[in-house]
Order: C-alpha cells, then structure tokens, then sequence
C-alpha cells in the first residue's frame, strides 16, 4: 500500500475505524448535500458507497438523504445495522474497489449542519461551573441555587440558529446596563463569551405522554458533538431575571460538523460523580451505571490553549438529562439537541467559559503575543476540540467547533 492509501490508517488515528462520526457535505464538483462519514482525512460519500456495495436497500435509502434526519429517527437497531455495515466498507479488502472511488479528501468537502435541529434545551450540569458562576453573580449568597443538586436545570434555547463549525459569528447587540447606571444602553455587546459544552443529539422520538426512564435514554440518545453556546454576558445579565436566557444567548450557537455516535464512546463510559443528596427515584441512577462520559476538551483562543474542561467531571449525566426533558410528558423529536452546560472542572485551567477564566474580566487572560483579554474581541477564533478512550488504549477524537467573531452589523 502507499502512504497515501486512504485505507491504511495509523493505529493511533483519532478519526479511525472505532470513530466513524456522521456528517453532511459537498464538493464544487457535485453540489448536492449528501451524508458522509469522516475517516482519517476523508470523507466516505455514503450513499454512494451503499449503492456501490450493494447494501441492503432499507440501509441505502438511509444514507441517501440529504441529512442524518432518517437514521436519527431509524432508531437503534438500524444505527447498529449502519454503523456494522460502514465498518465493513472501511476493512474488508472485498469492498476495496468498489468503496475507493467514494472517499473524497477532506478538505474538499464543504459541511454543512447534520441535522435539522428540531428542539434545542440547554443545561447548567456542571457543579464547578454553577458554583463558579453563582459566586460571580450571587456574592454573599449560597453558591448554588436550592434546586441544582435535585434535578439537571436548564432552558429551552433558539434551534433556528444552531449553526456548524466554520461558521462566522456577528458581535450581537442589545441592551446592558451596566454597573452604576440607572437605565440601560443600547449596542454591541462587550462582554461576548464563549461556553464549552458537549451537545447530544435525538434520534429516536418519544410520545407526548410518556417518560422515558434512565435505562431507555441510549434508546434515544444518537451521539454527540462538541457545542460552543456563544453568551452576550453584559445583555444576559439585564435581561435573565426572572425568565432566564433570551437574546444573551439566542444569536448563535455553534456546533461540530460530525456527530460522533454514542456506539464510539462505548470506552469512554464512566461512573458518574455520588449524588448527595440523592436525587428523586426518576433521576437516580445510584451512581452506579457508568453513564458519564470521560471526554477531555480543549479549548484555544487565537491559537493559544486556554483552558481544559474534563466533561467526565459533571455531575448530571445525559440519561438524566433525558429522564428529566421527559418527566412532565413532553416529549423527544428526532433531531432534538440538548447541551450539557459549560464544562468546568475545579481548577482554573478547567473552566470552560472566560467569565470564570477571567473571573468575570477581573483577572484578564494574558496571550502569548501579549494582549490580554477579559471577554472576545472582533476577530478572535475560538476552537473548541476534544479526545476520548476508544479501543487498546487509542484515543478518538469528536469533531472540533471552529468559529470566528466577526464586528456588529452597524
Ligand atoms: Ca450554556
């Protein structure tokens, strides 16, 4: 084989066999969107190695539409099917031939959002983050507020403006007030942030109704992606009391080009941190289920490694998530996207938002070309990454979320 057979990986690929995330794109020479799957660095035009493989025709139509929409809603057993029957395009010499001319390299492709958003919630799951956050804003009172460690607190978001990494980001405006004054200004906001979370993604829906129970989520959970949930904080601040996020948070928010299933995250399971107190019955999972996920992010500004957030640290786990979303009888759609919250872990280096790098700007960020920064400025790229256990000790990668700050619409 040559070095450059899209085949022959190396052992420690972090887009590899055991990865095999999912995602839209096209290419200048043949615009139509259509499924692919990342590999090394190469996309596999699904559909057209289905047809080229002769796969069976209910998997084919799957991974000939234009979006993940009829797998995520195919539910389990076909994501099971899918994700066996690509594994065997990708290794098995039989398929070489007619599999090779449906590789297209990567950065020929053009992505586009895998999914069509249906729902999008957001939570507050990690402990370090809500405390670091509630000291900020709340000073003198208890950290946390009464209901955090009784059930995963979150809010339902914008789905109409869930964007795919690359792209761009306009500085939004609004009102703030800011410290001191009586009334509030109008304009750009200028304490743009970024929240470093892990989005997961709905595939099978559940009925107006029904609960789905903690044992069920993986029956409904597709996978997941890296999400940056972008945050106006000056224009957060002055709108969120008493109802919560609104146009702080509703102008974007970014996410990876490639849902990784949760079938690739089979080694990264964990044991979540104890609960105490212990949770009401529909949320207790007795800590026992290894339902948390041990995937380290990274996050750079400007290329520069600024922080670390270790996801295996929150404390609510997405089965909860789920149990929760549904305990009321409201129910799943298939490409519902819900966030974990921002990532932080307990040291400084850990925190997966600037307002708790910066401490809420007081204790600027220093880069190494020697500006400082306590929120974005207009031109900053942010890159979100992260790694997780796969197989015999390799690692495995979810897709990363790159986005620049563009200036305000005048
Ligand atoms: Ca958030």
């Amino acid at each position: 084989m040559s070095p450059a057979d899209p085949f022959d990986l190396p052992h420690d690929a972090l887009f590899g066999v055991h990865n095999l995330p999912y995602g839209v794109f096209s290419t200048a020479g043949d615009p139509r969107r259509r499924l692919g799957v990342r590999y090394g660095e190469h996309v596999l035009d699904a559909g057209a190695a289905a047809r080229a493989t002769g796969a069976p025709a209910d998997l084919a139509e799957l991974l000939a539409a234009p979006s993940l929409n009829p797998l995520l809603a195919a539910g389990r057993p076909a994501w099971t099917r899918v994700r066996a029957e690509v594994t065997a395009w990708l290794t098995e010499q039989r398929h070489r031939a007619a599999v090779a001319p449906c590789l297209v390299p990567l950065p020929d492709t053009v992505p586009y959002l895998p999914f069509e958003v249906a729902d999008y919630a957001d939570f507050y799951a990690s402990e370090h983050h809500a405390s670091n956050v509630g000291r900020i804003f709340r000073p003198g009172a208890d950290a946390l507020p009464p209901n955090w460690k009784y059930m995963p607190i979150g809010y339902h978001g914008r789905a109409g403006t869930v964007v795919v990494s690359g792209t761009d980001v306009v500085r939004p405006c609004g009102q703030r007030r800011e410290p001191g004054e009586q009334v509030p200004s109008y304009g750009p906001s200028l304490r743009l942030d970024i929240e470093a979370e892990v989005g997961f993604v709905v595939g099978a829906p559940s009925a107006q109704g029904e609960r789905v129970a903690l044992a069920d989520a993986d029956d409904h959970v597709f996978g997941l992606c890296l999400l940056n949930d972008w945050s106006a904080r000056d224009i957060q601040a002055w709108e969120y009391v008493p109802l919560g996020p609104m146009l702080g948070k509703s102008f974007a928010t970014s996410v990876s080009a490639w849902v990784t299933p949760l079938d690739a995250l089979r080694h990264a399971r964990t044991l979540p941190p104890p609960r105490d107190p212990r949770p009401p019955a529909y949320l207790d999972d007795g800590a026992a289920r290894p339902s948390a996920l041990d995937i380290a992010i990274e996050v750079r500004l400007n290329g520069h490694l600024v922080a670390r957030p270790p996801f295996a640290t929150m404390y609510w786990t997405y089965p909860q998530m789920v149990a929760h979303l549904t305990v009321n009888g409201a129910s799943l759609r298939t490409g519902d996207l819900f966030g974990s919250g921002t990532v932080s872990g307990p040291e400084r280096d850990t925190r997966g938002a600037l307002i708790e790098l910066t401490w809420n700007g007081e204790e600027p960020l220093r880069l190494p070309d020697g500006s400082q920064r306590s929120f974005l400025h207009d031109g900053d790229e942010v890159v979100l990454s992260a790694t997780a256990p796969g197989p015999a000790g390799t690692r495995l990668a979810l897709a990363e979320v790159r986005t620049r700050v563009l200036p305000p619409h005048p």
